[in-house]
């Protein structure tokens, strides 16, 4: 790490002349050829190699992150996503034929073609910093875009590692990193892009969604959440809340998609809390504080901000409760609460806080999880299969992890994104190559087509009317109530009645015909 230069804001007075830069590479048409494409992913996928060691120690110095976290979620996440993208690229690149709804618009090759957006801003956030800023980056890249990164400044040492793999990696004319915070941010926000790639916090969603307003510049939305967790009393307590202490003990909770609270039925309380009392031990037999299996809140700022959740709640705590702000800890925490107006279910912890609800029935829990948040990251239902069918039916979410925590999320070619207020767009595998990608819609009208076009041009007349209608016209398979036609009416539609009766008729007259030289 010592080789390392320090976390330095970038100079704001340089950030008009990079993001001009970038967008002069992007229009010298550079980055469009698949095989420049292709070798820059290579050649990030060599510098995340070559740059391993300091991945882990910049995790562990920014987060504590445990090594073996950094490896799964942030070295190998990024690694495995670059080559995935670079093995793939071609395939994705392809132009795509548009689906035929009537047989003379084959005539037209209608193709879909797959363009780059353009020069993109990526605004990352600091819980996953590498995972959430070089996986957009990858996107970028394949998609054909040049781009700017920013990753937060909240975790300067994981910043200054990817600052120094794009610098020395990857095309310094087509892909920059900035350093710093909010100044940078809005300097950089005051460019023209593309498109912005954000992930971050819903309140400065809301500045980037107005200020990328201004100039009609699309965004990608990554948010977080306030996402359930729902255990039915048919569940399995035991593998709940393993499963559930897991996906809050990862990265200190510091995870979006990772469970907010928990609904649970009233009598399945008192088992789960006990077999979250043994899934802990299991864990962390000498307590979570001095096991380094287990992460730092990033810094006292958002210690603060846990804390004072905590303090605010009208809960009772069941299991943990410590903290040390010196630290920067804080123990894995069970609270029990009894109203669903409770701060913990209010906003986001973000932090290793596993509230507790006990409803009545699945009915009360959905209705309070819609009412907390109708479209939150995530969702995690434990059940048998009726009951989660049933979730599934009455909620909405980003993405949904049955019988478990965020597992959806670790699938890397399984879009990941929100919904509402949890964000729009989504990435990751192929996703991660459609979000930058502009779908150019093109069809080639041959010249001697020319005698079948007559019809669009005027004079109009009835005979045009009738030839457009019969090449064009698509017959409904349903009736005026919207129901089916089954499939005699739809092939009536299909072939006309008048036909299918002449079909009939002569099918008839024939079987009659045969009947009457057989007697
Ligand atoms: P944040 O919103 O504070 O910061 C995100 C980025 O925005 C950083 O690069 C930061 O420098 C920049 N920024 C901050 N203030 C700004 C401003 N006023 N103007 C312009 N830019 C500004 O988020 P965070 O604290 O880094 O991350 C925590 C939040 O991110 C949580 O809400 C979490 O749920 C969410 N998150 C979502 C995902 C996802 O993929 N959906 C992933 C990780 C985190």
């Amino acid at each position: 790490m010592s080789t390392l230069p320090a976390f330095e804001h970038t100079a704001l007075d340089s950030i008009p002349t990079t993001a001009a830069q970038i967008r002069a590479s992007f229009l010298s048409h550079k980055t469009r050829p698949l095989e420049f494409r292709i070798r820059q992913l290579r050649k990030l996928y060599w510098g995340l190699k070559d740059h391993e060691d300091a991945i882990t120690e910049a995790c562990l110095k920014d987060l504590g992150k445990p090594p073996l976290e950094t490896y799964l979620s942030e070295y190998a996440w990024c690694v495995n996503d670059v080559l995935f993208m670079a093995q793939n690229l071609h395939r994705f690149a392809k132009d795509e034929r548009a689906e035929d709804t009537i047989l003379m618009n084959k005539f037209f090759a209608p193709t879909i073609r797959k363009d780059p957006m353009g020069a993109v801003l990526i605004l990352g956030a600091y819980n996953f910093p590498l995972q959430l800023a070089i996986g957009p980056l990858i996107g970028a890249i394949a998609a054909g875009c040049t781009a700017i990164l920013k990753p937060s400044e909240q975790t300067p040492n994981a910043a200054v590692v990817m600052q120094k793999i794009i610098t020395e990696y990857l095309d310094p004319s087509c892909y920059a990193c900035v350093q710093g915070a909010i100044p940078e941010a809005t300097a950089l926000l005051d460019e023209k892009w593309d498109k912005i790639f954000y992930t971050g916090s819903v309140s400065v969603a809301t500045i980037v969604a107005k200020k990328a307003a201004e100039t009609l510049t699309p965004v990608t939305l990554e948010l977080g959440g306030r996402n359930p967790a729902i255990i039915t009393k048919h569940a399995n307590v035991k593998l709940a809340a393993r499963r559930l202490l897991w996906a809050k003990t990862m990265n200190a909770g510091q995870v979006c998609v990772s469970h907010n609270y928990t609904l649970i039925d009233k009598d399945m309380v008192q088992p789960f809390i006990n077999a979250m009392r043994d899934s802990f031990q299991e864990f962390y037999p000498q307590g979570a504080r001095s096991s380094p299996d287990f992460a730092r809140i990033v810094n006292k700022r958002q210690f603060q901000r846990i804390k004072k959740m905590l303090d605010d709640s009208n809960g009772k705590i069941v299991l943990g409760g410590t903290m040390d702000e010196n630290d920067l800890f804080i123990e894995p925490t069970v609270v029990q609460l009894d109203s669903a107006d409770d701060s913990l279910l209010r906003d986001e912890s973000f932090g290793p806080l596993l509230p507790i609800l006990p409803v009545a029935d699945l009915d009360e829990a959905i209705k309070i999880a819609n009412e907390v948040q109708d479209t939150p990251l995530g969702l995690y239902p434990f059940g048998n299969k009726q009951e989660v069918e049933k979730v599934l039916a009455q909620t909405r979410s980003g993405g949904v992890s049955i019988n478990d925590g965020f597992c959806h999320a670790s699938i890397p070619t399984l879009a990941f994104g929100g919904v509402g207020s949890s964000g729009q767009g989504a990435y990751r595998g192929k996703a991660s190559f459609d979000v930058f990608t502009h779908r150019r819609s093109i069809a080639k009208t041959p010249a001697w087509i020319e005698a079948l076009m007559d019809i669009r041009y005027p004079p109009y007349t009835a005979n045009k009317r009738r030839k457009y209608a019969a090449l064009n016209d698509i017959k409904p398979n349903f009736d005026r109530e919207g129901r089916d036609l089954g499939w005699w009416s739809w092939l009536m539609g299909l072939v006309g009645v008048k036909t299918l009766a002449a079909v009939v008729l002569a099918v008839g007259v024939r079987l009659y015909l045969q009947r009457r030289a057989k007697l």
